[in-house]
């Protein structure tokens, strides 16, 4: 696709990234075939190669309005149009660069400013703990939309006596999901500690920086990132550690796009390539968890898991096929929904909350094909799909690494990890 960038935009960056991209868009319309927008409101301008063309008027200079940003943000950010593309268009990167440049001419109206002001705020860790203590007191009298964003954590499991590790790796706590989902952590620690990792959370880290970036704060998102390079990177260098592990998949996805993100910064660029090229999804360490963990694993508690792979992983870091292998090797039955599995449930970072329509239709469509694999609970790999999907499904959502958790026996600090 040809692009002029018109002289307003000649010298920005975010210009730039997205003529980039849109030179390489042969306009073949693949992508509309699996975007979840179009599918849902088959209008062009809902889809990747419509916001595309929207993206193209914008650089070369023609009028832009409100219903230009609308259409931006109706986008999940899901990626799917990049799996599908031929011709390699790295949309995610397109789309993020228009949104910023289309907010920059347009603004937001001044409701929209205060709730994403209000969310980037509410949902930084300390504050958003505090906010779910205080709401988990007055759950029974919660309306039950709220209630059913409020799942009760299972109380910790009893500690296993654990060989001591072979291996240290840091892990990102997160931002919403110590709150809401205290166990996802609490199981990667002792999963991990069963492997022989000894998985620390670096105290003074923050959120990976995506959700900011979701609430149209590049800025936030990018200071989160400089100070996790400087909490992370001593370990890294001293060699105290060699990997970064986020066990939500969409933090992953956020920690391994930091080297791009602050390529072009001279003074955090060398490290936060250092911190990209560590990081990793839990998805990522499963195969090498298996043999450490297989004979360890009670039978009877194994059986059938209907798997929904968040886009964060199938998507965004191309790690399909990845879990359900693990968990089959551990004697798991891992059932993939066959209808709709490469569609996003709805959830996409903020979305939900903003989007609300769009993210309850979509997800009625994910819980419809989930629940014809017939199999008891749903297993995911991302906080916010997990929320999502368990606060309108009948049957138990949880990560996978709970449920491996669930089924490990009792700990052997007589034999250490291989
Ligand atoms: S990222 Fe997802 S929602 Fe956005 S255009 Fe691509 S497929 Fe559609
Ligand atoms: S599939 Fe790729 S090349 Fe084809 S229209 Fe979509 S973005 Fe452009």
């Amino acid at each position: 696709m040809r692009v002029r960038i018109s002289s307003e935009l000649i010298d920005d960056a975010d210009a730039e990234v997205a003529a980039a991209q849109l030179r390489k868009c042969v306009h073949c319309g693949f992508c509309n075939a699996t975007c979840p927008t179009y599918r849902l409101t088959g209008d062009e301008l809902d889809g990747p190669r419509g916001r595309i063309y929207l993206v193209k008027q914008l650089l070369e200079g023609a009028e832009v309005s409100r219903l230009t940003q609308r259409h931006l943000d109706r986008c999940l950010t899901c990626l799917n149009c990049e799996t599908t593309c031929p011709s390699g268009v790295a949309y995610g990167r397109l789309v993020d660069a228009g949104r910023r440049l289309t907010d920059a001419r347009v603004g937001r109206s001044p409701f929209d400013r205060w709730r994403r002001a209000l969310l980037r705020e509410l949902l930084s860790a300390r504050r958003f703990t505090a906010a779910v203590e205080v709401a988990r007191r007055l759950r029974p009298i919660l309306p039950r939309a709220l209630r059913a964003r409020l799942p009760v954590p299972p109380a910790p499991a009893p500690a296993r006596r654990e060989a001591p590790p072979v291996r240290r790796v840091l892990l990102l706590a997160g931002c919403v999901q110590p709150a809401l989902l205290p166990n996802v952590g609490r199981a990667t620690r002792r999963v991990l500690a069963a492997a022989g990792i000894e998985a620390r959370v670096a105290a003074g880290a923050l959120c990976c920086g995506a959700l900011r970036e979701h609430l149209s704060d590049h800025a936030g998102a990018l200071a989160a990132m400089r100070r996790n390079v400087d909490v992370w990177w001593p370990a890294l260098a001293f060699g105290e550690v060699d990997a970064i592990v986020a066990d939500a998949s969409a933090c992953a996805l956020a920690l391994k796009g930091y080297p791009q993100a602050l390529a072009g910064d001279p003074l955090y660029a060398e490290r936060a390539a250092a911190v990209g090229a560590a990081a990793c999804d839990l998805a990522d360490l499963l195969p090498q968890l298996v043999p450490r963990l297989a004979g360890r694993l009670r039978p009877e508690a194994r059986g059938p898991l209907a798997w929904h792979a968040p886009c964060t992983l199938q998507h965004g870091q191309r790690l399909s096929g990845v879990v359900e292998r693990g968990l089959r090797d551990l004697g798991f039955d891992p059932r993939p929904a066959v209808r709709e599995a490469a569609m996003c449930c709805g959830s996409a970072g903020a979305y939900s909350l903003l989007q609300p329509g769009i993210a309850s239709a979509l997800r009625e469509r994910k819980l419809a094909a989930l629940r014809e694999t017939g199999a008891p609970q749903i297993v995911s790999a991302n906080v916010g799909c997990i929320l999502h999907l368990g606060a309108a499904s009948e049957r138990p959502v949880r990560h996978f690494i709970e449920v491996i958790d669930a089924a490990l026996g009792p700990g052997d600090a007589s034999t250490a990890p291989v």
